[in-house]
């Protein structure tokens, strides 16, 4: 018996717009600014340095690092205010959670840092019970069993009690169904098939509401 839907947020409810602007131009340009580069050849060093990280590491994900790490002048909330009016949710995110909401708890567990989450969903933060940050929250990289393990136990929650779907394969559909959760995958380009793939949020809903 599901009890609660836990949902990605970056690929799922939210494009990647808002994200990609606020690590390939907005870091960027004010690293441009502070150097006096073209804009063309700062950006080719912040990406290079974000490379030498790697996502497998925390400050991948952490604004306030980038930010001291290039000396920019500016803080975290005022950058990412600065991109605001980029974050698009996918259109038909607000009728499936309309959906959903009827007869499920709704969570949010993403990678992204708190920061993000919270600008990310700003609109939709009515529709949250909670919102996960695992990197910030569990500071993990992934979404590995063990996190959803760590979600079910603050859901005080069995794991046969929620259902995550989300939009990478591995860590949004095989680790939650290792963990004992049940899973859709969310196949937004269609490249997948079978009865646990969907190719949005309301087909998503619809199953959820049909078979589960
Ligand atoms: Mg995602």
């Amino acid at each position: 018996m599901i009890r609660f839907i836990s949902l990605d947020m970056d690929g799922t409810l939210v494009n990647s717009r808002f994200v990609d602007k606020v690590w390939m131009e907005g870091i960027p340009s004010l690293y441009a600014e502070k150097t006096g580069q073209e804009f063309a050849a700062a950006k080719e060093y912040v990406i290079g340095e974000y490379m030498k990280i790697g996502s497998d590491h925390l400050e991948w994900y952490d604004l306030k690092y980038w930010i001291d790490k290039f000396g920019l002048q500016i803080a975290k909330d005022d950058l990412l205010e600065l991109y605001e009016d980029e974050i698009e949710t996918y259109p038909e995110v607000q009728e499936a959670l309309d959906i959903l909401a009827d007869n499920y708890v709704l969570v949010v567990t993403s990678n992204a840092a708190r920061e993000f989450i919270d600008i990310e969903l700003d609109g939709l933060q009515d529709y949250f019970h909670e919102t996960f940050s695992v990197t910030s929250d569990f500071r993990d990289v992934k979404k590995s069993p063990l996190v959803y393990g760590a979600v079910c136990a603050h859901l005080k929650a069995k794991p046969f009690e929620v259902l995550h779907i989300g939009d990478h394969y591995n860590y949004d559909y095989e680790a939650p169904l290792e963990a004992g959760l049940d899973a859709l995958f969310l196949d937004r380009k269609g490249v997948r098939s079978g009865r646990e793939v969907v190719g949005d949020l309301r087909e998503a809903a619809e199953l959820i509401g049909n078979y589960i």
